[in-house]
């Protein structure tokens, strides 16, 4: 008995743990803070059409620079911000942002952001998202929103009428992460998804070869068929390109193509591209 109880208090006082709570104690002070001391910043990842290698989409992703931690990785702190909340007064920040920025770009490229489930199960979640839009004077279609399947595993008609409200103003949703959770078909089939992304563990993970080449083949197939886009995640290498562009994907996303950049670096890349000035999309001009 004593061993046992012995243990069990061992546990309880458990310095791991303890040490643990306190640095989650700290992260979300620490990122309540930051919120408020504009340490926060928002970075694009480009998204790239396979068949002519222009891009078609960036990915906003946040970026927190400490001044004495240095870089804070999204794996870090994004569920902590779900944890305690923070999530929310993240999220909408970054959206007005983001929007802003992608109201810089030419008319045919769209903003991916990201959303946790308690950012949609938030009131005036939609509306806040529409009124982004609106400020930003960022059409509604060319934003989209990517979401989790987690996000459906318990169902609640916030959620749905998140969903239904967007997509009747022509908000786009992607499918994120697509192969990591329960992967139903059954998602793809209630919900109005425009783009799968192929999580990137069955692309350059440990487990990506000839098992996961014939996954992507199978879901591109599907995909083609519902007209739905699969977007292949975690491209690092030349070779990876090749193997999910000839399995039947469309579009394609990782440093192979570029890492997260600022928005200046995003308006260089398309300026480059186009062969124009930043900012000089004649479209936009002739609009
Ligand atoms: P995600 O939405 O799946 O975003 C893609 C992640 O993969 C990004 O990591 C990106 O930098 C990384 N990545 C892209 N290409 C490659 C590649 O070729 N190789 C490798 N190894 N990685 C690649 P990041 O920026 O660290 O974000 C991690 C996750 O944090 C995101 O996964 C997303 O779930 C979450 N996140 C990031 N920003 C936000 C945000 O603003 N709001 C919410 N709710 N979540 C966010
Ligand atoms: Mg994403
Ligand atoms: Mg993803
Ligand atoms: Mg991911």
């Amino acid at each position: 008995h004593a061993k046992a109880d012995g243990r069990r208090q061992m546990r309880f006082f458990d310095p791991a743990m303890t040490r643990a709570l306190a640095h989650r104690r700290d992260m979300e002070s620490e990122l309540r803070m930051a919120l408020r001391r504009d340490e926060l910043s928002v970075y694009f990842q480009p998204i790239v059409d396979l068949s002519t290698g222009r891009v078609r989409c960036f990915e906003a992703l946040v970026r927190w620079f400490h001044p004495e931690r240095g870089e804070i990785t999204p794996d870090e702190f994004i569920p902590i911000a779900e944890e305690c909340g923070a999530i929310v007064t993240l999220g909408n920040w970054l959206t007005g942002h983001a929007a802003r920025v992608a109201a810089n770009w030419p008319d045919d490229v769209q903003l991916a952001v990201n959303l946790s489930p308690m950012q949609i199960k938030a009131p005036g979640a939609a509306l806040g998202i529409l009124s982004a839009l609106k400020d930003a004077q960022l059409p509604p279609e060319r934003l989209e929103l990517e979401v989790t399947e987690n996000l459906f595993l318990e169902d609640s008609p916030a959620i749905e009428l998140f969903i239904e409200e967007l997509s009747a103003a022509s908000v786009r949703f992607a499918l994120d992460d697509f192969g990591t959770g329960y992967s139903s078909l059954g998602y793809i089939n209630q919900w109005p998804f425009s783009k799968i992304k192929v999580d990137r563990s069955f692309v350059s993970g440990p487990q990506a070869g000839r098992k996961s080449d014939a996954i992507i083949r199978a879901v591109s197939q599907m995909g083609k068929s519902l007209g739905i886009e699969i977007v292949a995640e975690g491209l690092e290498t030349i070779d990876q390109v090749r193997a999910v562009r000839d399995a039947g994907c469309t579009l394609g996303q990782g440093f192979h193509f570029s890492r997260a950049v600022p928005d200046y670096q995003a308006a260089l890349l398309l300026a480059e591209e186009r062969g124009t000035a930043p900012g000089d999309w004649g479209d936009r001009l002739a609009g």
